[in-house]
């Protein structure tokens, strides 16, 4: 599981995130979904170890990584804007962080290849990020991030850039694999369908704190404050 307690951090006076408790079960996906400006990305922040929280405790499977690094805490992460590297191969790319743990040419190659098969994309291997879609880039992106077997997977708003109808199907491809793979994933979205149909459980998050957690039905059903309810469009 990944554990969050009591998570809080300042910037200057300002409270991003405010004694957050969430636990993301083993095999789970949970979104943090709210507002611009409501905390969702300093959080994954906290967990990604780019940030260092104020206080309280970051676990992965038990261990304390709260102040590790980030190449040390086993995550795999896909964001809007994280890029490829442009002057690599798609093959380049996915092989990244074999390479950099030291594995062989040829666990590379087989890895690269069962990941790209995964992804829909066999055949791409030598092709450059600009000669690929949108949704391919993404697609290379999310085959690097899991080509390490990461213990959690990152997500923070990982088809933003997309059009609708590539991003629904997107979320529909992603959501497969992580259940097929069974891999622990934190999801940041302001996208309330995108949080809705990828989704375990949804924390609703506003000023730093989850005001609810639940599953999609749950939340969407049954919001139990004012801002819930105004911010899924619906209304008690
Ligand atoms: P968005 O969807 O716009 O990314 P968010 O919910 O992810 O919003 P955060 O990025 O976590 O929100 O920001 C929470 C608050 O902390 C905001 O008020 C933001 O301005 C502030 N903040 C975030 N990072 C920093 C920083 N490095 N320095 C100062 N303030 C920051």
């Amino acid at each position: 599981a990944l554990t969050l307690t009591a998570i809080s951090k300042k910037f200057g006076g300002l409270v991003a995130v405010d004694d957050l408790d969430l636990v993301v079960e083993p095999g789970a996906l949970v979104s943090l979904l709210g507002p611009s400006g409501c905390g969702k990305t300093t959080t994954l922040r906290m967990v990604a170890g780019f940030e260092t929280p104020d206080s309280g405790q970051i676990r992965i499977a038990g261990e304390d990584v709260t102040r590790q690094p980030p190449n040390r805490r086993g995550l795999g992460m896909v964001f809007q804007s994280y890029s490829l590297f442009p002057h690599r191969t798609v093959a380049e790319n996915v092989a990244f962080g074999l390479r950099m743990a030291g594995a062989s040419k040829q666990t590379q190659s087989d890895e690269v290849r069962r990941m790209l098969d995964m992804v829909h994309l066999t055949g791409r291997e030598d092709m450059f990020p600009a000669q690929l879609s949108g949704g391919q880039q993404q697609r290379v992106a999310l085959a690097r991030a899991l080509v390490v077997n990461p213990r959690v997977l990152l997500l923070d708003e990982p088809l933003g850039a997309l059009d609708k109808a590539l991003r629904e199907q997107m979320q529909f491809e992603i959501r497969e694999m992580q259940q097929r793979l069974e891999i622990t994933t934190l999801l940041v979205t302001h996208d309330q369908e995108e949080a809705m149909s990828m989704s375990d459980q949804i924390a609703v998050m506003h000023g730093g704190r989850i005001l609810q957690l639940g599953a999609p039905n749950q939340i969407y059903d049954r919001p139990e404050t004012a801002f819930v309810a105004t911010f899924l469009g619906t209304s008690n």
